[in-house]
């Protein structure tokens, strides 16, 4: 992040603008609009200028810039289009630890101005911080679009029941009985005009404190492989709205950072060796904080289904009644697949796909190898870099052709993903040569030979070469 935005009050007080033309007076609308007594400097001051410090309180100078200008105010504005001047001013104002913003000249800001999308009192500030302004605006227009003008009269009814709120429930229902408020009903009669109807459905509701439900729930999230983008609408909004995320190292940072600021963060591990949380004590926590009143995320690495242990963990809840849902998501082998350009199923190459474990330690797992070195399927092997040389191994001696295609990828659908090909012959070495990192998926079968003609995904890692053995 290289700014930090903030929202500045700016009520009542001086602000600065050097500057009389259009670019001036736009600056004069914004900073006007939020408030500010505006004190204009310039040889030349547009007539909307003057109108608006006027209706501010402001004041107008018609002259040049000189650096007393800076006594006394809070903010300071160029506009000019004298470079020197504008150069001076950012020098003056800074030595004065102002906040200062030349137009178009972003080396010379202290601070810069968003985009907004103004629905007073809710306003979107978006800023790309001065490198894409472009890219920023249409993300503007998207919003504008996205976000009914009536958003405004919504804020201002939760406003004015804000404190009458806070005093009838404790702070997790409070959230709750918002969001019914914000998105149910009532927002729609608002939307309609019907701001009458809404404040008596609110009086209503508060009069009754059945209303919101005292009782926790949990949410068994699919997080996906990695990159954000593949998650599902459902999860993402259940990421928004819960008070407690419990989630293991499978779960990328930019996952992560989709998830409610304010909700509690718990890390229950899960790696190969470092169980930081025993299954049990997950499940029991989950139980605990249900029934705390808390709507509790439980958020896993891809499908939490699959290879994910999401049945032992809602197993429990459901014993108990504690409502849950479950929501899938992309498995990592549909992720690493769709970003390596490997289909996992072909007419010509492949009629069925196997998700197997290669996690071979443990006594209870029994693979009937000879069906899996059946030719004509595709094997996606999860958790199998430890036991990478030995799947290769026993594959070909279950009859399986040496030669068949294999593809690792590593941290797939990610900006680190890396994909190395080779064979059942060659994987093991190559994986020995190249330092790789988990998470890793093991891919067998003749659709990898695709890779080469379908990758289409290039992560920006750094030295990021091919490693394709069969290439030669
Ligand atoms: N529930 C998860 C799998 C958990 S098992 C899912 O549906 O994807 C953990 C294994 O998943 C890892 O050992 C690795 O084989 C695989 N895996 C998960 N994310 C991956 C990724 N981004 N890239 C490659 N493999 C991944």
């Amino acid at each position: 992040m290289d700014y930090f935005p903030v929202f500045l009050d700016l009520k009542q007080r001086r602000c600065l603008l050097v500057g009389g033309g259009d670019i001036a007076t736009r600056k004069g609308r914004l900073l006007a609009r939020a408030g500010a007594r505006l004190c204009i400097v310039a040889p030349e001051i547009s007539d909307e200028l003057q109108q608006l410090a006027r209706d501010g309180d402001g004041e107008l100078h018609w002259r040049e810039y000189q650096s007393e200008d800076l006594d006394e105010v809070v903010l300071v504005c160029s506009a000019t289009d004298d470079n020197e001047l504008n150069q001076r001013i950012s020098h003056e104002a800074q030595a004065r630890y102002l906040p200062t913003n030349v137009v178009d000249s972003p080396a010379l800001c202290s601070f810069i101005t968003p985009a907004i999308v103004d629905r007073s009192p809710l306003v979107i500030a978006i800023s790309s911080g001065g490198e894409a302004p472009v890219l920023a605006r249409m993300v503007r227009a998207k919003l504008e679009t996205l976000v009914p003008a009536t958003y405004g009269r919504l804020a201002q009814l939760a406003s004015r029941w804000r404190e009458r709120v806070k005093q009838a429930f404790p702070e997790e229902y409070r959230r709750r009985f918002w969001e019914k408020v914000l998105q149910g009903p009532i927002a729609e009669l608002v939307f309609t005009g019907q701001e009458d109807k809404a404040e008596k459905a609110i009086e209503k509701d508060l009069a009754n404190p059945q209303y919101v439900d005292k009782e926790g729930e949990v949410y068994l999230v699919g997080g996906g492989p990695g990159d954000p983008e593949l998650l599902t609408l459902r999860a993402l909004r259940l990421m928004q709205q819960a008070d407690v995320v419990l989630y293991d190292r499978l779960v990328s940072p930019q996952v992560m950072d989709l998830v409610r600021r304010d909700a509690d963060r718990i890390y229950v591990g899960k790696r190969r060796s470092d169980h930081s949380m025993p299954q049990e004590n997950i499940n029991e926590l989950l139980l605990k904080l249900a029934r705390e009143g808390k709507r509790v995320l439980r958020l896993k690495g891809g499908d939490p289904f699959i290879f994910g242990r999401g049945g032992e963990e809602i197993e429990l809840l459901a014993s108990k009644g504690i409502p849950f849902q479950v929501v899938p998501g992309i498995t990592a082998a549909s992720g690493c697949a769709a970003y390596a350009g490997i289909p996992l199923t072909h007419r010509d190459h492949a009629q069925s796909v196997r998700f197997v474990t290669g996690h071979l330690k443990s006594d209870d797992i029994n693979l009937v190898w000879p069906e899996l070195a059946l030719p004509g399927q595709t094997l996606v092997f999860y958790m199998s870099l430890v036991g990478l040389e030995g799947i290769c191994q026993t594959l070909i001696q279950n009859g399986r052709n040496p030669e068949t295609p294999v593809a690792l990828v590593e941290k797939g659908t990610t900006q680190d993903q890396r994909v190395l090909v080779g064979t059942l012959e060659t994987m093991a070495e190559l994986v020995a040569a190249n330092d790789v990192h988990g998470p890793t998926l093991l891919i067998v079968g003749e659709v990898v030979r695709l890779h080469r003609q379908l990758a289409w995904f290039s992560p920006d890692r750094p030295n990021a070469q091919k490693i394709d053995d069969n290439e030669t």
